[in-house]
């Protein structure tokens, strides 16, 4: 059940509307007054025990089904889990089945890693290569949402050991921009890269250069030579 922190609003209950509920107490919920209809059925406006408020629909707090904003449940597997025994022990049990069966048959193919990795760059702001990806705009294609689709349009022409490039680095992960490539192949295509993974920092190639005494020009011609990143920074330009 949703919970909220400030008392959503109360509205005027309709005339010859269902029985007036206000002021009612079922459980841990006291009830404020009327909240709305929603799906055909009424729904009030609670204040539970522990502070918070929820929106529950009246037959269900007439027939005891709703006794708190949902802090009651929470609060048992909380305790559940801390306690440990056998009860904590199934709810583990309980959980990883469960997660695990969303992914399962998935999660053996290499292919399914390959996608969380890009979904990890584009979406998720802790990732350490967000600011390279998401962060400076690199979307996904809407179909890739689904991890079917991108193994339809992806499984040809993979195999293990290649890595998910783009043709166009400033461009979207999509069907039409994307290719599996090579170790040598994706350095080489790191010429417009400009970002870099020094040791697992994510440097801008211009921040990189200025570290490290050298042009950014240098670098780039450098990794597009087939340089390592490490060798390409720590070696000294000549006409420094
Ligand atoms: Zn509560």
């Amino acid at each position: 059940m949703t919970r909220f922190d400030t008392q959503p609003q109360i509205q005027k209950l309709p005339v010859r509307a269902t029985t007036d509920l206000t002021g009612n107490i079922y459980g841990k919920l006291k009830v404020l007054g009327f909240y709305g209809v929603v799906s055909r059925h009424y729904k009030w406006v609670c204040l539970c025990e522990c502070g918070r408020y929820s929106c529950p629909y009246g037959f269900q707090l007439v027939a005891g089904k709703s006794k708190s904003c949902g802090c009651v449940a929470a609060e048992k597997s909380k305790r559940l889990w801390e306690l440990g025994g056998d009860d904590a022990k199934r709810l583990r049990e309980y959980r990883s089945i469960n997660s695990k069966n969303a992914s399962h048959r998935q999660s053996k193919s290499p292919l399914y890693r390959v996608w969380t990795d890009m979904r990890k760059r584009c979406l998720n702001e802790k990732s350490k290569w967000y600011n390279a990806y998401g962060g400076r705009g690199i979307t996904i294609s809407s179909g890739w949402d689904k991890f079917e689709n991108f193994l339809r349009d992806m499984e040809k022409g993979y195999s293990k050991g290649l890595s998910l490039g783009r043709v166009d680095n400033n461009k979207c992960y999509s069907k039409e921009n994307c290719r599996w490539e090579t170790a040598s192949q994706q350095q080489r295509n790191k010429t417009n890269t400009t970002f870099l993974d020094v040791g697992g920092r994510i440097l801008s190639l211009q921040d990189a250069a200025e570290e490290y005494g050298l042009s950014a020009g240098c670098i780039r011609y450098r990794l597009s030579a087939g340089w390592s990143i490490d060798k390409a920074l720590n070696t000294k330009s000549e006409r420094a």
